[in-house]
């Protein structure tokens, strides 16, 4: 399977700021297969897909075609078990409300320390409305406590919300047994599937998973629509109302281009995610980047590296340098990295992932998290090492 066309020509005369761009966690450059697809939908197949002739039933057709694509690659069974949303976090917190309001008497959420913000907010917002809300630790490598896990799962628990990978260090969570025991608990299992696409292979049937969320943003696809998984027979109730779009899963007119997008991304990522070729090549991108610059760097600390992970992301934490310091420094060397989670970027403060796992305030502030994408060359690996070498020497902390 080959890798996304490169057009770096066609980037170089956008005079794109980051000529190094490291930084596909936070989100992915959309493909120029993903745009042309995108664009007839608003130019001359702009219809309402709800509406009654012709014109408009082609739109409906294009968008079924697009569910079926985002169904196969959460490994669906049936495309009408997808909902399009407007992203991740709709997704996200569409499945854990909806998974709260079937509780019926059931009282408990479990989570992870580690989930996305987005996850957490919706089980603190609930917390705040009686439910019990239990996060489990991970430990120094970022592993989950599976035994902590299983114990607290019983007849209280309404939901279980855990992610496949974690945005910041890459750490796939080890989910084998989850699904069956939270069916044999009653419980509902809701997957974070947001970073995986691409990446691996995501299959919500092998793994149980009651509702799943994406966004179509993290692989290669348009900002501002992600689908939300919900096995047929699991409890939903819409979180936007007022329409019957969607199924009445949710309300409101549908964003066609995004849909389409999303399906023709789905469909490169669902390639990229099961082509051991494709997965391997990022994965020696990623090792090489990781191994180069904890060479450069003595004192320098990988968080995670001990476990599996999507090959494309490394969590680095260095010796005595500020991580928004060395970011301006890169920034200015043309190589785009992050200080951990994007949304989390403009909120400051040490990222919550690292101090679940054990990291002190210091360590967090000096951690950067570079991850890459099959567009990823050679020559920019061997470029952001050479900006991280020069940036921490120009900081006096090079011997
Ligand atoms: N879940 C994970 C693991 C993520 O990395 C993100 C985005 O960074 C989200 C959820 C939220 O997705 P979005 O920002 O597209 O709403």
């Amino acid at each position: 399977m080959g890798t996304l066309p490169r057009e770096s020509d066609e980037r170089e005369a956008a005079g794109a700021m980051s000529s190094i761009y490291l930084d596909n966690n936070a989100t992915t450059r959309p493909s120029s297969q993903v745009v042309e697809a995108m664009l007839p939908y608003y130019r001359e197949h702009f219809h309402n897909p709800s509406s009654p002739y012709p014109a408009a039933e082609a739109v409906a057709d294009a968008l079924r075609k697009a569910r079926g694509q985002v169904a196969r690659l959460f490994g669906a069974e049936r495309a009408d078990e997808v909902t399009f949303t407007s992203g991740g976090t709709e997704s996200i917190q569409s499945a854990i409300g909806a998974a709260a309001r079937a509780a019926n008497g059931r009282t408990r959420i479990l989570t992870s320390t580690v989930e996305h913000s987005a996850a957490k907010a919706s089980a603190r917002h609930l917390s705040e409305q009686g439910f019990e809300w239990v996060q489990i630790d991970v430990d120094r490598e970022g592993r989950l406590d599976r035994d902590a896990l299983f114990a607290a799962l019983d007849e209280r628990t309404a939901l279980v919300s855990l992610m496949l990978a974690n945005n910041e260090t890459g750490v796939c969570t080890d989910l084998s047994g989850v699904g069956e025991a939270c069916r044999s608990a009653g419980a509902r299992f809701h997957l974070d599937a947001v970073q995986m696409p691409g990446k691996g292979a995501l299959d919500v049937r092998a793994l149980g998973a009651d509702y799943a969320s994406l966004a179509a943003h993290k692989f290669h696809g348009p900002k501002g629509v992600g689908a939300l998984y919900v096995r047929s027979g699991a409890p939903f109730e819409a979180l936007v109302v007022g329409g019957p779009q969607e199924a009445e899963r949710r309300a409101g007119t549908e964003n066609v281009p995004g849909a389409i997008g999303m399906g023709c991304a789905a469909e490169t990522a669902r390639m990229h995610g099961t082509d051991a070729d494709a997965l391997e090549r990022m994965r020696g991108l990623r090792d090489r980047l990781e191994t180069e610059i904890l060479a450069a760097v003595p004192g320098a600390n990988t968080n995670g590296a001990s476990q599996p992970r999507v090959p494309n992301t490394t969590s680095i934490t260095f010796p005595t340098v500020d991580a928004d310091t060395l970011l301006m420094l890169l920034g200015e060397a043309g190589v785009a990295a992050s200080a951990g989670s994007a949304c989390d970027a403009k909120r400051r403060g040490p990222s919550p992932v690292l101090l679940a796992m054990g990291r002190s305030e210091e360590d967090a502030t000096r951690t950067l998290r570079f991850s890459t994408s099959h567009e990823t060359t050679e020559s920019e690996i061997a470029g952001a090492v050479a900006a991280v070498r020069a940036s921490i020497e120009a900081l006096g902390s090079l011997d």
